[in-house]
């Protein structure tokens, strides 16, 4: 039974302790309900900078933050570290793997997956970066592959270890084809001097048309100016179809030997089975009202990547961005307390604060509501934001001495294979 007192308060059970689920425990922090705080993992991940992690740039434990040291001074607050594992609206309970709990209020903040759109074989073996495992994942396939590639003679068999293909161009398959540019410019030709690091091709793939979608024409040229000049090829308009025997095949035909393959073209909700099937939509979304409550079930709300929320503004949903989960946590924090106080809901308006993408050294595109910049100015603003949004001190610092050392040297030495002991793939 998760082993949590009745203490008499009205209890909201908060499922997904992401940037959701972290701002409306603390904006209810202290207050008249109980709350319980259920995730998966003991620790917050900031995911814009998960591609930083994939390409040494930063330790995974700078953009992690344990919940515990979050919450230690909240009250009435029940952290439990568990996976949810279907939801009983009508019993108005939960049942994770660890046991069952009640609640007066549920709110699903478990935000988004990867999305294969069906491609089995690309499933099987390109990497997604919705996690930290998988950041660190493909930081070991990239690094083995250059390892693997030098163990080979012929240097038409070293082509598939040394391609590396990128699927998506939205901000993070843009940022994450950049910063690889930037490691074979700067770090592969000092440490892999027997391989013809010319030979090294970053193929970027997306099949609308246009790159980093969602923002400016202007950053959006700007950002394929950048990548060109960084010596990526783009392929735009272009899908990948499948994948066979170490070669990426797409619609055009074209065929790219690569067993580094990087998906960042897809996303879905993360589904908890029990809900009605009228709930969701194709892309597994939760639908919700202006006030985050879930269509058709009471007491269930839903916010950010998981959920879906159309509005004249937005038909077909808001951005899956954080500034969406924040503000809609922030808002529907304010509306449990007025419900607790019998007062008038307030519905969610979405402000768009802007958005941004950084490509390369001094290479960055960021629209403003109110302007929008590029260049070297740009870079600054992308790492002054993020850098900010970054939780706790140490996490900052940490990010900013590594962002300092790399900028003066040109360097990073976090380029390590790790693996579980029990990876029989391990070098
Ligand atoms: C690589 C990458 C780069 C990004 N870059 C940017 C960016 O630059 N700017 C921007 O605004 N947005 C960016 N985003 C999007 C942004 O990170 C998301 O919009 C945001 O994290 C959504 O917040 P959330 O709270 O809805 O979900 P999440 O932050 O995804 O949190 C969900 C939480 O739910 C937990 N969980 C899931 N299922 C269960 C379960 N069954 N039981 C228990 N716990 C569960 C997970 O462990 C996780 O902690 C990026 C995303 C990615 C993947």
């Amino acid at each position: 039974m998760l082993n949590i007192p009745t203490i008499g308060k009205k209890r909201i059970v908060i499922i997904g302790g992401g940037f959701a689920g972290l701002k409306l425990a603390n904006k209810l922090r202290n207050s008249n309900f109980q709350i319980v705080f259920i995730d998966k993992n003991n620790y917050h991940q900031f995911q814009p900078l998960f591609y930083q992690v994939a390409t040494s740039g930063i330790e995974p434990s700078a953009i992690l933050f344990p919940f515990r040291k979050i919450f230690n001074s909240y009250k009435d607050l029940h952290l439990r570290i568990t996976e949810v594992l279907e939801i009983l609206p009508e019993q108005k309970r939960i049942r994770t793997i660890s046991g069952t709990c009640f609640y007066d209020y549920l709110i699903i903040a478990t935000g988004a997956t990867t999305s294969f759109f069906g491609l089995e074989n690309v499933e099987k073996i390109a990497h997604p970066m919705k996690s930290v495992v998988e950041a660190i994942s493909l930081r070991n396939c990239i690094l083995e592959n250059m390892e693997k590639a030098l163990l080979i003679d012929k240097p038409e068999d070293q082509v598939p270890y040394m391609n590396i293909v990128v699927v998506g161009g939205g901000p993070t398959g843009t940022e994450v084809a950049g910063a690889l540019a930037e490691m074979r410019k700067h770090i592969f030709p000092k440490e892999y001097k027997e391989l013809d690091i010319t030979r090294i091709r970053i193929v970027l793939i997306e099949a609308s048309s246009s790159l980093v979608k969602g923002m400016s024409s202007g950053s959006s040229s700007k950002s394929m100016e950048y990548l060109l000049k960084l010596g990526v090829e783009v392929r735009i308009g272009i899908r990948v179809i499948d994948y066979f025997h170490s070669t990426v095949i797409l619609s055009d035909g074209e065929k790219i030997p690569s067993n580094t393959v990087i998906w960042a073209a897809g996303i879905k909700g993360n589904k908890i089975p029990g809900l009605p099937d009228f709930v969701w939509n194709s892309f597994d979304r939760i639908k919700v009202d202006e006030f985050n409550a879930v269509i058709g079930l009471s007491d269930v709300f839903a916010l950010g990547d998981i959920c879906l929320m159309e509005s004249k503004e937005y038909p077909l949903g808001h951005p899956q961005v954080a500034q969406v989960a924040i503000q809609q946590a922030d808002c529907l924090a304010g509306n449990l307390l007025r419900k607790d106080k019998n007062n008038k809901l307030k519905s969610f308006q979405y402000k768009n604060l802007g958005s941004m993408a950084t490509i390369g050294r001094h290479l960055a595109v960021v629209d403003l509501p109110f302007i929008k910049l590029k260049g070297i100015i740009a870079w600054y603003i992308w790492m002054f934001i993020h850098l900010m949004a970054i939780l706790g001190v140490r996490n900052k610092l940490v990010v900013f001495i590594n962002w300092i050392w790399s900028y003066f040297t040109f360097d990073q030495s976090l380029r390590l294979i790790i693996h579980r002991k029990t990876n029989k793939n391990a070098l």
